[in-house]
């Protein structure tokens, strides 16, 4: 494999190990322990748009996936989505990405 083209996909979990779904076969919700006296929260907008412009960054293909992982969509929060989106448009490279 050449090092131009390099697929990858990241399963980002913005609300850490609080996912609602409770699958049988889960690996990541005992992550809660590492996370003693904290509660519930979400990804922090510093720590959001780092990722969204590393991952646009490392992205080398003609589409960027993002994709949000660990509960129920809207888990977050409608506007935490909502920002996601305009920090995407807000990084999204001229060229071939742009639609
Ligand atoms: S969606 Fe993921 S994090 Fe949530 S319970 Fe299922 S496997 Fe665990």
């Amino acid at each position: 494999m050449s090092g131009k083209n390099r697929e990858f996909q990241i399963f980002v979990k913005p609300v850490g190990a609080h996912c609602n779904l409770r699958c049988s076969y889960c690996y990541y919700l005992g992550k809660k322990n590492l996370f003693s006296g904290e509660d519930y929260s979400v990804m922090s907008d510093e720590i959001l748009e780092k990722y969204i412009v590393q991952h646009i960054q490392a992205s080398t293909g003609k589409v960027i996936n993002f994709t949000w992982h660990g509960g129920e969509p809207l888990l977050a929060g409608i506007d935490f989505y909502r920002k996601v989106i305009s920090l995407q448009l807000k990084h999204q490279p001229a060229g071939p990405h742009r639609k």
